[in-house]
């Protein structure tokens, strides 16, 4: 018997589930949103791992690093003296505490104005679309659901030669919390979490290694600018090693020591803290009760097909629980397209054109298929580039580094790629995704006129330079 009827129920408050409930209601649906989130101090949250321990934080972390580091190392280029810098970490961590405060509440504002009925506790799926309800203030009810949406995210996988401590070896929410700049910090993984959070802890002193057991660095970048990557942050004194697989990791004292083997043979080092950071998996715990019927893959992922329909009638789920990259975003549209689905409206996903950005400086975003990738398929391609060093915008903001790379189809000139490493990577990519999204050519890039002077020009120059015709580019 339930306690209560709804159209749609949605199981996890992150970027995937909370924009899938306010889609719903402003179809016209009745909806629910369970989510559990539990902070360190004990308080209840909507906003998943992205708001709470992700996305926002680490970004906000970056932020306030990369200002101390330029102030440290740049204004002076720019006549500015800067006297008695030091950086305040408690100010630092409140200012973030109160941006995701801001942003998580504002989670539940929008469900009041979109009427969302929020629920703090844990969702369990039943069979027969029934929803059983644990609330945080230790109430149980069974709530029914013509729809339900599994949006339970992911969690840090487990490295058992590391286990984490909660004060010296931690995942990287714990990273994101440090109260002191640790002297000597250690970096499992140099995955897009790696190279964020050692970004961060580096600027501010630390000295940073991060190992990473595979012998290619960003794998799923394009190589060239991968390689481009390796060189700069080798620069900025991150000393990032390849090929390392780690044997051990041991708390004594106030140190951590991490004994690995690579090329060389067996090496053992020792840290203030250690962030393990080897990816993330579905989070399904507790999720489904056995006669559910919802299908896992042999990953642990739900198993959903194009639209993140589940193998259950009107079960449905989406983001990080789901295949794919394990992005904010594209959980977010998978979110909305199932909400539209679901009230008979169209719901599409292009799965083909999603951004990866990965927010270290300079800042690395691309979109499409990597060169690698489009020699796979075996079409002709035409490739261009163009440096930041000849942008007149990056001069004038000290951020020369980078390039933008762009791979077009050699016959009927359809963009397949664009890669950035370079100042605002993240936000000039979105003309990239844009172009790519209304099937753009090459040649529309080259005519579409882009405003002087800006970063975006270099997107204009790397297209010319994929026919030779780059203005400021010198010819060969
Ligand atoms: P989650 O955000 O994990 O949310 C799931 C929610 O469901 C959680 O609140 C969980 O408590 C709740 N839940 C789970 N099971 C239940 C249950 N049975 N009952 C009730 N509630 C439940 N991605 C980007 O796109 N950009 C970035 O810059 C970025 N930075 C990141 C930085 C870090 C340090 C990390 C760790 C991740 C980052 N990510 C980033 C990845 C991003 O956080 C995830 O892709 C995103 O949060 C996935 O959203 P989700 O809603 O699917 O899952
Ligand atoms: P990741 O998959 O990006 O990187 C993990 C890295 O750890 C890989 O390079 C892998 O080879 C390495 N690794 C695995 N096992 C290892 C071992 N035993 N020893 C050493 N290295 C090992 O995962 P992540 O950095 O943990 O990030 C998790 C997820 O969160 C990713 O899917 C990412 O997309 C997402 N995320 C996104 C952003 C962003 O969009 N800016 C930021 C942070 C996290």
């Amino acid at each position: 018997m339930s306690d209560q009827i709804f159209d749609v129920v949605v199981i996890g408050g992150g970027p995937s589930g909370y924009p899938a409930a306010i889609r719903a209601a402003q179809n016209g649906l009745s909806v629910a949103c369970i989510d559990e989130w539990e902070n360190r101090d004990g308080s209840r949250a909507f906003g998943g791992t992205c708001l709470n321990a992700g996305c926002i934080p680490s970004k906000a972390l970056l932020e306030s690093s990369e200002l101390y580091h330029r102030a440290a190392s740049e204004f002076k280029s720019h006549g500015i003296a800067v006297h008695g810098l030091a950086i305040d970490v408690t100010t630092m961590q409140s200012r973030k505490e109160k941006i995701v405060k801001q942003l998580t509440d504002g989670i539940e504002v929008l469900f009041k104005s979109n009427g969302v009925t929020p629920f703090k506790g844990h969702g369990r799926l039943l069979a027969g679309n029934q929803v059983e309800v644990h609330a945080a203030d230790g109430e149980t009810l069974v709530i029914s659901a013509k729809h339900v949406i599994l949006a339970s995210g992911s969690t840090p996988i487990a490295l058992p030669v590391a286990p984490l401590d909660s004060d010296r070896i931690v995942d990287s929410w714990g990273g994101l919390e440090f109260d002191t700049v640790p002297g000597r910090l250690g970096v499992i993984g140099a995955g897009v979490v790696g190279l964020e959070l050692g970004s961060v802890w580096q600027r501010l002193g630390a000295k940073v290694v991060i190992l990473e057991a595979l012998d290619d660095f960003l794998y799923m970048a394009d190589s060239q600018i991968a390689k481009e990557a390796q060189r700069y942050f080798k620069r900025q004194g991150l000393d990032i090693r390849l090929g390392a697989k780690v044997t051990a990791a041991n708390v004594k004292d106030d140190a951590v020591t991490v004994n690995y083997e690579d090329s060389d043979g067996a090496s053992s080092l020792e840290f203030d803290k250690l962030i393990v950071c080897v990816g993330r998996r579905p989070f399904t715990e507790g999720l489904l009760a056995g006669d559910a019927g919802v299908a896992l893959d042999d990953q642990g992922f739900v198993q959903v097909d194009e639209h993140c329909k589940t193998s259950v009638p009107q079960v449905w789920a989406v983001g990080d629980v789901v295949r794919g990259p394990m992005l904010a975003h594209k959980g977010t549209e998978e979110g909305v397209m199932v909400a539209d689905i679901i009230a008979g409206k169209v719901g599409e996903m292009n799965y083909n054109v999603i951004p990866s950005v990965i927010y270290t400086a300079p800042e690395i975003a691309w979109v499409g298929k990597t060169e690698a990738e489009v020699q796979e398929t075996g079409r002709d391609y035409k490739v261009g580039t163009f440096s930041f060093a000849a942008n007149g915008r990056a001069k004038g903001m000290e951020q020369t580094e980078g390039m933008v790379k762009l791979i077009t189809d050699e016959s009927d000139d359809e963009l397949l790629g664009v890669h950035i490493i370079g100042p605002m990577a993240g936000e000039l990519i979105a003309e990239a995704v844009l172009a790519m999204e209304f099937s753009a050519t090459g040649e529309d890039l080259q005519r579409t006129i882009h405003a002087h002077p800006t970063l975006s020009e270099a997107i204009h120059e790397a297209a010319l330079a994929a026919d030779q015709r780059a203005i400021h580019a010198i010819s060969r």
